[in-house]
């Protein structure tokens, strides 16, 4: 499994560099087609492309499919290896990419390879998704695994586990961001002040109002991150914009966020508003994972290792496919820490463990 985890992550994937992503995407079609999948190369102009396995036990005639989910790519430029090499130390693997996802990759690799070896009882076909660009936000990867999602009857997520644990993720917030433009009128702040509308004090007032939206307790949040504005000084802005952060764990906070967004009035007189964008990702809502977490947990006890759950603030793509109401588990990937960071790293001994509970799951259906 080192071996593997060692080649793959020296496959470096980032979401914005199409040929090496391209190269990472073959090396692990690869290793599939060497153990009998029937594989496909799903391409992309811009991003790398994304790679759909399919494995069907020998001897069974499958009348449903199970979905293992995840991606390849990495938030890591290329290059990022010299000075992050993959090294093992103190049962620990680090490099790029190994905790946030390739070491859930490997270890769902290796399951099927159990799987196989084993001659497990799977009734189902079993899709292998791995995909290119979660971590900019799965532009061209989204039609994709809703349509895989919905042919499949559960949704196993290779994403990372939370903490020292490894907590599978049985709920997670739906994320999105929103685009807030006013548009002021530019006049001299000396000469003609009356004439002119200034975009950036209507934005404050904007942020000042939608501030009070978020409710911590409700776990919903809206956070303005980036604003501009202004040309000089001795104008009065005439334009004014903010990104805004947007988070709720479930889908009727997400909508009534949404309603209200989009039917905000400018506070002064003859500033205009325009809102682009909002939720990209609806929550993974509880009900969603509660009953294949409940057999995971099972599992894991018989094979002699207790299994917690937590809830995430951050999205994946198990969002998309619990939206559409197809039970999914998500956080059944590494466990390990730093994800994103430079000290990123896998806990050596916990991936065999990991890989036998996917094995077990996808042979309990
Ligand atoms: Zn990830």
């Amino acid at each position: 499994m080192l071996e593997t985890l060692r080649d793959l992550t020296r496959h470096e994937s980032p979401s914005f560099e199409k040929q090496p992503a391209d190269r990472c995407c073959q090396f692990l079609a690869d290793l599939w087609l060497q153990r009998g999948a029937v594989v496909g190369i799903h391409k992309e102009e811009q991003r790398g492309n994304h790679l759909r396995v399919m494995w069907t036990p020998p001897g069974v005639r499958p009348k449903s499919r199970l979905l293992v989910l995840g991606h390849y790519d990495t938030v890591y430029p290329s290059g990022t290896l010299a000075k992050m090499p993959f090294r093992i130390s103190g049962g620990k693997a680090y490099g790029p990419g190994t905790f946030d996802m390739k070491a859930g990759i490997v270890q769902a690799l290796f399951a099927l390879d159990a799987l196989r070896e084993l001659r497990a009882p799977v009734q189902k076909s079993v899709v292998f998704l791995w995909t290119s660009d979660e971590e900019i936000g799965s532009g061209t990867s989204r039609r994709l695994i809703e349509g895989q999602a919905q042919r499949s009857d559960a949704v196993f997520v290779l994403e990372p586990s939370l903490g020292p644990r490894g907590l599978l993720k049985t709920s997670r917030k739906g994320v999105g961001e929103a685009h807030l433009t006013v548009h002021g009128r530019a006049s001299h702040a000396g000469l003609a002040p009356e004439k002119g509308v200034n975009a950036i004090h209507e934005l404050a007032a904007q942020i000042a109002r939608i501030e009070k939206w978020s409710q911590p307790a409700r776990g919903v949040t809206i956070n303005a991150d980036i604003v501009s504005g202004g040309s000089r000084t001795n104008v009065i802005a005439d334009r004014a914009e903010a990104t805004l952060d947007l988070r709720a764990w479930r889908q009727a906070d997400m909508h009534a966020l949404e309603k209200r967004l989009h039917a905000l009035k400018p506070l002064h007189r003859g500033a205009k508003l325009e809102l682009r964008g909002g939720f990209d990702r609806p929550p993974l809502e509880r009900k969603h994972s509660g009953a294949l977490f409940a057999r995971a947990k099972m599992i894991a006890k018989s094979l002699g290792f207790s299994l917690g759950e937590a809830a995430a603030g951050g999205g994946s793509d198990g969002n998309f496919t619990a939206a559409l109401g197809v039970p999914t588990l998500d956080g059944l990937g590494a466990v390990g820490d730093g994800a994103h960071a430079t000290h990123e790293y896998v806990l050596v001994n916990t991936m065999p463990q990991r890989a036998a509970l996917l094995a077990a799951l996808l042979s309990s259906f």
